[in-house]
């Protein structure tokens, strides 16, 4: 049979494994614990001998469908869903790695995981931070010791692309395990393991539930890393076939150990809003090139940073890697404007820290999100005080235009 379409298979994907009374949705279960009428059952459910559920924390039917949702769209082998995108990230590395490891990140990543990093370097982990726009500072960093290189696909606020590609490449020959945030892409518009990833970061709170109206974070593995050479994988999870160990390990220690777990109502709006994932990212992409090329022909703006426009320095790259360019582009106001008085102008688009959302929302990003990692930091990662970034949503484009013209007037 042809493989079916994106939209298809995402919007089919909860009747493939015969949901109660033939219900099109995967129903929410709240249920924490499962009671078996055979003792024994419950025994060979803890020991992994037969498929089903003992604790919320570990497993719940709802969450269940959404994972297998996230493995098709990204064409993986296993997902476990988290409570966050960060608590995926951390909870990910943290059961993976141990003291003595390194590992090889871009230096341009999202804050919080920034953030995260700088715990793991308390912790022993070694961190070395690289542009990893060119994939020879990511060789040139690689040690003895280092385990993994983590990337993002298009880098917050600045909007660099990795060099993803050659990275991977990188990652196969030295084996190491190539792990890729695909939030700011989403499945839609770029497939990870295409470039060779192992495993992939997705924040579900953004572009994939696209609503604003739950946390989610998920990782996937897909199957291209041979775990069977990693040598922190405990012994008790080197059962199962290779392929399975690493994310074994990631559900065993990193969900039971610190039970970031997804809620059963979460997973449901998230799935629900996953459906017109799509629909909602085309549309946002078409109005962040709108309003990018706008901008970038307007005087009070100083520079704009958007991978589709042809003078951004990756614009090349992204037209090969991506589907789109993304819904995410920054400005710097030009020198004499404040981005608070140019944000308070405006009507449809929001003050607020988000992103992925269907509506469209504007940041001031060194006085927020940014600010905790103080001026050299933000200097180094180039984010300059005037610096305002946009997620774009699927408002009409007149309108999103309208309050550029009425902001900068
Ligand atoms: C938001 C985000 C995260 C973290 O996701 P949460 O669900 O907010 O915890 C991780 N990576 C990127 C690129 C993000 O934009």
């Amino acid at each position: 049979m042809a493989k079916k379409g994106f939209n298809t298979t995402n919007l089919h994907s909860d009747r493939k494994d015969n949901p109660e009374h033939g219900v099109l949705h995967k129903p929410v279960h709240p249920s924490v614990a499962y009671g078996y009428d055979d003792a024994r059952h419950l025994a060979e459910v803890f020991q992994g001998k037969r498929r089903g559920y003992n604790y919320g924390r570990q497993l719940n039917p709802t969450v269940t469908a959404l994972q297998n949702r996230i493995t098709q769209m990204e064409e993986g082998i296993a997902t476990i869903a988290f409570s966050t995108g960060m608590a995926a990230i951390s909870s990910t590395l943290l059961s993976l790695l141990k003291a003595g490891d390194h590992i090889v990140s871009s230096a341009f990543l999202f804050g919080n995981t920034n953030s995260f990093f700088g715990t793991l370097q308390r912790l022993g982990i070694e961190v070395t931070f690289v542009d990893a726009t060119e994939a020879r500072f990511v060789e040139n960093a690689i040690q003895k010791n280092t385990k993994l290189v983590f990337v993002e696909t298009i880098a917050n606020p600045v909007t660099q692309i990795a060099d993803l590609k050659a990275i991977g490449q990188l990652c196969q020959i030295k084996n190491l395990i190539y792990c890729v945030d695909n939030t700011m892409t989403s499945p839609c518009l770029f497939l990870p393991k295409s470039v060779g990833a192992s495993l992939i970061v997705n924040s579900l709170t953004k572009y994939i539930g696209g609503h604003g109206n739950a946390l989610g974070g998920a990782i996937t593995d897909t199957g291209l890393y041979d775990w069977s050479g990693f040598e922190n994988i405990y012994d008790t999870y080197r059962n199962e076939k290779p392929e399975l160990w690493g994310i074994t390990q990631v559900k065993k220690k990193g969900l039971r150990d610190i039970g970031a777990s997804l809620g059963p109502e979460a997973a449901h709006h998230l799935a629900a809003g996953s459906e017109t994932l799509s629909l909602r990212i085309a549309k946002a992409c078409d109005n962040a090139l709108a309003l990018a090329t706008y901008c970038q022909q307007n005087p009070k703006i100083k520079q704009v940073y958007y991978p589709g426009l042809a003078t951004h320095p990756q614009h090349e790259r992204a037209g090969q890697l991506f589907k789109q360019y993304g819904a995410i582009f920054s400005i710097d106001l030009a020198e004499e404007r404040d981005c608070f008085d140019f944000l308070n102008a405006m009507d449809s688009i929001i003050s607020s820290s988000n992103l992925g959302d269907n509506r469209t929302l504007a940041i001031p990003v060194a006085h927020t999100i940014y600010y905790e990692m103080g001026p050299e930091r933000r200097a180094s990662m180039g984010i300059s005080d005037s610096m305002v970034r946009f997620s774009v949503g699927i408002e009409e484009i007149d309108d999103l235009l309208a309050d550029f013209e009425k902001a900068l007037a």
